[in-house]
């Protein structure tokens, strides 16, 4: 049952700072009994202002040193989900677009993004993006103690040619994510609801740090289908923090909001959801204070149960004892062009 209401303490100004101008606290409601406030309609992108995002530096040499955290190590024998993507016959392919159900599960898609006239992607830019995306899956599954972590879509990534220049996208909203989700839904035959990935977007621009560092649920809230994460290949290439920024945006594309929304402070918490720069990783190098989920963020991955069905939220074992749990806060749903705009099964 949905109940619309503002939520009185938090101004909207201060609330995310990352969001975009039309943000605004929309709604609350429930799921799985949790009080939901669903915070901001703009997509949260990181700003390349702000430390910890993938600004990039065409001094800071390249680093491939392997990780340090011998935790890390420990973890990466463990053999990774594997989904195939290519079994999306045409009879799914109709249905998949004019269904309003959602995917049983949610898996990471990764996808370089080639505007017109730009190189595709290196063996080495492929390699690097799947060996970032294998340690991300790797930390998110010892922060949520051994028992789940989300799901890479298939072991061979998806190349898509755009008939756009980068100039094209540079011209659009919300650094262009919307237009991206846009043509990855019609090219892959899944609309808003159906889709079963977070579009993990790499955009292949050699020239500048374009699109900065972002990501969302399509469809707002928790576990409500897919997600999308924008990053460029600058990043990917130049940014020595471009892990620590990749385990942040995941966590947007799962629902998680920044630590200020739970009145943290955003430079000095120690969440994955915050920008606080001790956590920023160096290369393929751990940061010697890695970030973590707060409670508030193991409550919300738990909810997300199509992207992490065997992870259940403990209050026990996941709140310190005299720690003071804060409300549930989402993000808004997407408008993405020719997409309707998210209605909630009811
Ligand atoms: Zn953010």
């Amino acid at each position: 049952m949905e109940t619309p209401m503002w939520h009185p303490k938090l101004p909207i100004e201060s609330s995310c700072r990352c969001l975009g101008a039309r943000d605004s606290i929309v709604s609350v409601g429930r799921i799985d009994g949790f009080l939901v406030f669903i915070l901001a309609m703009a997509l949260p992108f990181c700003p390349p202002s702000l430390a910890d995002i993938t600004s990039v530096s065409k001094e800071q040499p390249r680093v491939q040193t392997e990780p340090q955290d011998k935790r890390i190590q420990a973890n990466t024998k463990t053999p990774t989900k594997l989904r195939d993507f290519s079994k999306n016959n045409d009879r799914d392919s109709k249905r998949n677009l004019s269904s309003k159900r959602l995917p049983k599960e949610v898996t990471v898609l990764p996808i370089f993004f080639v505007p017109q006239g730009e190189l595709e992607p290196s063996q080495e830019q492929i390699s690097s993006l799947m060996r970032h995306l294998e340690w991300t899956r790797t930390r998110y599954l010892e922060l949520m103690h051994n028992k789940d972590s989300f799901a890479i879509a298939d072991a061979k990534q998806k190349i898509y040619l755009s008939k756009h220049p980068l100039a094209f996208y540079r011209e659009l909203p919300e650094n262009a994510a919307p237009q991206f989700v846009s043509e990855l839904l019609a090219d892959l035959k899944y609309n808003r609801y159906t889709c079963p990935y977070i579009l993990l977007f790499v955009v292949m621009n050699p020239h500048d740090g374009f699109p900065g560092g972002g990501g969302r649920p399509l469809n707002g809230g928790f576990n409500t289908g897919g997600g999308v994460v924008i990053l460029s290949s600058s990043g990917l290439d130049s940014s020595r923090n471009f892990q620590s920024t990749l385990q942040h945006e995941l966590g947007h594309s799962f629902g998680l909001v920044h630590v200020d929304c739970y009145e943290y402070d955003m430079t000095k918490c120690n969440s994955i959801m915050s920008y606080n720069p001790m956590h920023h990783t160096d290369g393929f190098t751990p940061s010697r204070t890695p970030g973590v989920f707060l409670p508030e963020d193991l409550r919300g991955l738990a909810s997300n149960t199509r992207a992490f069905p065997k992870f259940r939220y403990d209050p026990k074992r996941d709140v310190p004892r005299g720690y003071s749990l804060k409300g549930i806060f989402g993000l808004g749903p997407m408008t993405i062009p020719g997409q309707e705009e998210y209605e909630p099964s009811r």
